[in-house]
C-alpha cells in the first residue's frame, strides 16, 4: 500500500492509500479518486515531504542537505582546479615574473600556476595581467 497526500481543485487536503503508483493513476482517470469534501474528481497528488520533517528533526536534515551541497560544491572545485592544475605550468615562486613575461609577450601564452604575496598581486593587476586566486580546498589544508 501507498499513500498519497492529494489535493482536489479547492484546495481541499486529504490523503488516499492505494496498493500501488498505477493504481492510483488508474484510478484517477477514471475519475474514482474524489474529494471527501466536496466531490470533485480533479484531484491531483501533493509534493511529498518527509513526515520526519519537523522541528529539529527538519534543521538536521536541512543541515544533511546544505553538507551534500557543500560537498558537491567541494568536488566541483576540486574538479576545476584539477583542470587548471593539468593544464598550466607550477612555476612557484616565478609566477609573478612568468606572468608578466607572458603578458609582455616575452614568453609563450600558457596557463600558469604559481605564488605572490598580496602585493605582487595587487602590482600584477595595476599592470592589467589577469590572475585569479585557486580556491584553497580544506583538504589541501592537511
Ligand atoms: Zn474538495
Amino acid at each position: 500500500m501507498i499513500r498519497y497526500t492529494l489535493s482536489c481543485e479547492n484546495d481541499h487536503a486529504f490523503e488516499g492509500w492505494f496498493s500501488s503508483g498505477a493504481d492510483y493513476d488508474r484510478q484517477a482517470d477514471l475519475g474514482l479518486v474524489t474529494c471527501p469534501v466536496c466531490g470533485s474528481s480533479s484531484v491531483g497528488k501533493q509534493l511529498m515531504v518527509p513526515s520526519v520533517a519537523t522541528g529539529r528533526k527538519k534543521d538536521e536534515a536541512r543541515k544533511l542537505m546544505m553538507d551534500q551541497v557543500h560537498r558537491q560544491a567541494v568536488a566541483k572545485i576540486r574538479e576545476i582546479v584539477t583542470t587548471i592544475r593539468e593544464n598550466s605550468e607550477d612555476v612557484g615562486e616565478k609566477f609573478p615574473e612568468e606572468a608578466r613575461k607572458i603578458h609582455y609577450g616575452e614568453a609563450d601564452q600558457r596557463g600558469l600556476i604559481g605564488k605572490a604575496t598580496p602585493e605582487e598581486a595587487r602590482e600584477l593587476i595595476d599592470e592589467g595581467i589577469e590572475i585569479a586566486a585557486l580556491p584553497t580546498l580544506p583538504d589541501d589544508v592537511n
